[in-house]
């Protein structure tokens, strides 16, 4: 059978002639042994070839697997199936009366396929998805199952893996009690005098904190913060309080967002964006993300308004958030607090690309690593550079996986000697 499959945004068509979705482990098991090239298609949110596994390669899905999703309320911990995505893992673990710690801007994304990538939301103490992530569970090249759980000398390289390791067919995760969230927006924050202390100080504001912009000026459009009820509510002397709901892209409805105007909610509610029910960001788009170390935070800022206008002219928006360091060797937080800077472009790949590497070169004193889910032109052997235990991850992925089933160009890029 032959069918067409793309990713979400639509600017990627697999060459892959098939989506296989096997619906046991030990399908799965037997397709992994009897496959040459192996990819798994997670919900398919990512920009960019990654999940690509070639035409002659197999592309699996993993939702058609039976569900797993056990909460342990003793040890405080979730193990779920790798395709399960954020929205209905937050809804039965907050049932329980726990919460993961921190979310993506959307709900709508898998377990695997997100901490595969690095992803992550905002907050100075709020580390990447995969920070929550104690142990995963994988079928790897010659069918056999293979477990790797934190204080295994994996497990550095075994979570924000790019699917390189093998199909990952559950994590278990640490949770803690659940907690409420309200969202308040605020508008016009200036860049001009916006020192580092001062962004700290705008970025520390609440547990996550957003800045948009659409680089039309030389400042922020608005500014999100997003507080835990049980921690202290802070003056936010920087900025105006928004007098309506907005949608972080402008002219999109803002009855996609998540509740504003400091109405408390539950987490998984608030601290994503965007409503698991309705489409998230502008639907239409690319995406692009630099996480830099947060020192650089304000030369960055300072080196994006130095392209300013040629980069207004596809985006529809830019967000600005922090990271905390991780251990993750591939994690584009690996080992540094960091400053991400995403940008939600128009989806027109033509017109995106220019303006994606001149803004590479305004970037690139700052080390930047970029989202491996999004677009991005980073020549390999830069992108190296920049991952000190890659050489620690090549060797996992040779020890799991030989003859390199799971390499794909994309990956096969990233780990080439
Ligand atoms: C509207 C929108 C908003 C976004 N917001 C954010 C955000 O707030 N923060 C952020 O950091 N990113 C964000 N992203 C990017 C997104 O989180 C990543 O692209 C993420 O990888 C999506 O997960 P997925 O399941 O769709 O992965 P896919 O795109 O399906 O796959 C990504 C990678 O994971 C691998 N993979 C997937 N499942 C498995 C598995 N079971 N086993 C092994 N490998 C697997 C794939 O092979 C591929 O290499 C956003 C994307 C969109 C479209």
């Amino acid at each position: 059978m032959t069918q067409t499959v793309t990713n979400w945004a639509g600017n990627i068509t697999y060459a892959a002639k098939e989506l296989h979705r096997p619906g046991s482990l030990d399908a799965l098991r037997a397709l992994v042994a009897d496959s040459a090239k192996v990819r798994v298609l997670g919900s398919g949110h990512s920009f960019n070839t990654i999940a690509e596994p070639g035409a002659d390669g197999t592309l699996v899905s993993i939702a058609g697997l039976p569900p797993v999703l056990d909460v342990d309320t003793a040890a405080r911990t979730v193990r779920v199936s790798g395709g399960v995505r954020y929205a209905e893992l937050a809804r039965a673990v907050d049932a329980h009366g726990l919460a993961l710690p921190n979310m993506a801007s959307l709900p709508h994304i898998s377990v695997a396929g997100s901490v595969a990538t690095g992803t992550h939301g905002s907050g100075v103490g709020n580390g990447a998805l995969a920070s929550a992530v104690r142990e995963v569970e994988l079928v790897v090249a010659d069918g056999s199952t293979v477990t790797i759980g934190r204080g295994d000398g994996r497990f550095g390289g075994a979570v924000t893996s790019l699917g390189a390791l093998g199909v990952v067919t559950a994590l278990t995760l640490d949770l803690e009690p659940a907690f409420e969230v309200e969202q308040r927006v605020y508008t016009e924050l200036p860049l001009a005098g916006l020192d580092f202390a001062a962004f700290s100080e705008v970025m520390s504001a609440a547990y996550s904190v957003s800045l948009f912009t659409d680089w039309r000026e030389p400042g922020f459009r608005q500014v999100w913060l997003k507080r835990r009820v049980d921690q202290p509510l802070a003056d936010f002397p920087w900025a105006a309080p928004a007098t309506e709901k907005l949608h972080p892209v402008p002219g999109m409805p803002a009855v996609n967002c998540t509740e504003q105007f400091g109405v408390p909610g539950p987490w998984h509610e608030r601290l994503p964006h965007f409503r698991a029910e309705f489409t998230p960001s502008s639907g239409a788009e690319l995406q692009s993300e630099y996480l830099l170390p947060r020192e650089h935070a304000v030369e960055a800022l300072q080196a994006v308004d130095g392209v300013r206008q040629t980069v207004a002219g596809v985006l529809q928006t830019c967000e600005v958030r922090t990271v905390a360091a991780d251990e993750q060797w591939l994690s584009p937080s690996y080992g540094r607090d960091t400053v991400a800077l995403h940008f939600t472009w128009i989806a027109d790949t033509a017109a995106v690309l220019p303006v994606v590497r001149r803004l590479e070169a305004a970037l690139d004193p700052f080390d930047p690593r970029p989202h491996w889910g999004k677009v991005f032109t980073t020549a390999g052997e830069t992108l190296r550079g920049r991952y000190p235990r890659l050489g620690d991850f090549r060797a996992l992925a040779n020890g799991l996986d030989p003859e390199a089933k799971f390499a794909n160009a994309f990956v096969g890029d990233v780990l080439a000697d």
